[in-house]
């Protein structure tokens, strides 16, 4: 993938036998995973095999039912002090927007550094607007959401989560909401995220975007992983029947 400098050595995601249960139902059944830095993981899967509740349980959105995650060396262990730091560590990117309506689009992107990061309000500012250069929507700063596209909300969805300076950035089908003309460009400035490096860990239906741009995909089934490899092997080769059926019915 491209001049990606890989450290195969430290994980940056240390994901050990974790099991998740919603009262009696066991939604992940024991998950191995290690994420390298800018390595770039698609997760695949028919729905309800546990890709979005193993996305919240890395970003300290759900506390664990059994094993342990560590993200760069720290343990999530849900101390308030511990969950601060994941949560300014781990960006996420929803498929619901979910920009605050009543805050201007520079405003969605200064709100939570001005708050948690030792940086002057006009630092953050400039980090915001050349944010907004990245996704090619400074034009927008002073614009409302409503006013924009669904694509464009995205982008500033994605600018925003940048904004804490994050390590790894999770998305979890951040184009399902779109129109399918407004996939590509959020999907754009996901590979150009990608190519500069980011650790990044995308739940994604398009399996031409895991194609190109994931170093390894990730096959989840009903809350285990069925079946990992590099994405030409994994579409090509498929060894798992369920892998097989799935990539039958969504390419
Ligand atoms: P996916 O993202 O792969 O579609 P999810 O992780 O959203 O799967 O869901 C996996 C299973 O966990 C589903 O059966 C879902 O109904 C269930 N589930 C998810 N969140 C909750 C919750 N908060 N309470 C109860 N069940 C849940
Ligand atoms: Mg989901």
């Amino acid at each position: 993938m491209s001049n990606r400098v890989k450290d195969h050595l430290h994980p940056i995601i240390q994901i050990e036998d974790v099991h998740k249960s919603f009262n009696q139902l066991e939604v992940l059944k024991g998950i191995d995973l290690q994420v390298y830095p800018s390595e770039v993981v698609a997760l695949i899967g028919s729905s309800g095999s546990g890709k979005s509740t193993l996305l919240r349980c890395l970003n300290g959105l759900e506390t664990l039912s059994g094993g342990r995650i560590l993200i760069d060396g720290t343990e999530l262990n849900y101390s308030p002090r511990t969950i601060q730091k994941i949560r300014r560590e781990v960006g996420m990117v929803f498929q619901q927007f979910n920009l605050f309506p009543h805050f201007t689009v520079l405003e969605n992107i200064i709100e939570a550094p001005i708050h948690a990061l030792k940086k002057s309000k006009a630092e953050v500012i400039e980090n915001g607007l050349s944010l907004l250069d990245k996704v090619g929507l400074r034009d927008k700063k002073d614009v409302y959401p409503r006013k924009l596209s669904g694509g464009q909300q995205q982008r500033v969805a994605i600018a925003r989560a940048l904004a804490m300076n994050p390590k790894i950035m999770l998305f979890d089908e951040p184009t399902s909401a779109l129109d399918p003309e407004l996939v590509s460009e959020v999907l754009t400035v996901m590979k150009q995220l990608a190519e500069d490096g980011m650790t990044m860990l995308v739940v994604t239906h398009e399996m031409m975007f895991a194609k190109e741009v994931a170093d390894r995909v990730i096959y989840m089934c009903d809350g285990v992983i069925e079946e990992q490899g590099p994405p030409l092997e994994l579409f090509s080769s498929p060894k798992s029947d369920r892998l097989k059926s799935f990539l039958k019915r969504v390419v």
